[in-house]
């Protein structure tokens, strides 16, 4: 298997929600739902606000405590974007590297998965532990 195949999940992912919207020029409306299972940008956030947003998203990456930010929930984080007219709700997920099925953190095993040339360290569900056995 290529690395070039669409196979993998990142560990941590996001929903992000616009919980309170004015008149933007990206259109945010409440209720909007964006989520990011991997490593590209959700279509139709607006790029001002994803670049403020994402130190935020990298501390999570690396297992910030949003708690250390000021919020009530280890994995969420209310977020305001650099105008100020849209709120958005940045929830923390954790899923399977290979399959991208969602799971509770402490539910990720630690294995090995083979490619080619080279071998990854992957956090999987246990349906894929077993599979990589
Ligand atoms: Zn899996």
């Amino acid at each position: 298997m290529s690395s070039t195949e669409k196979d993998w999940f990142e560990s941590i992912g996001y929903e992000i929600e616009v919980i309170e919207a004015a008149p933007c020029r990206a259109f945010h409306e409440k209720g909007q739902k964006y989520q990011i299972n991997n490593y590209t940008t959700p279509n139709g956030l607006c790029m001002e606000a994803f670049h403020s947003m994402y130190p935020l998203l990298f501390s999570g990456k690396i297992e910030g405590d949003f708690t250390k930010l000021g919020s009530d929930d280890y994995n969420t984080r209310i977020f305001n974007c650099p105008s100020r007219v849209v709120k958005f709700k940045i929830k923390r997920f954790y899923q399977c590297n290979t399959c991208g099925y969602r799971v509770d953190k402490e539910e990720l095993h630690q294995a090995k998965k083979e490619y080619n040339d080279f071998v990854l360290d992957v956090n999987v569900c246990s349906t894929c532990f077993s599979n990589l056995k």
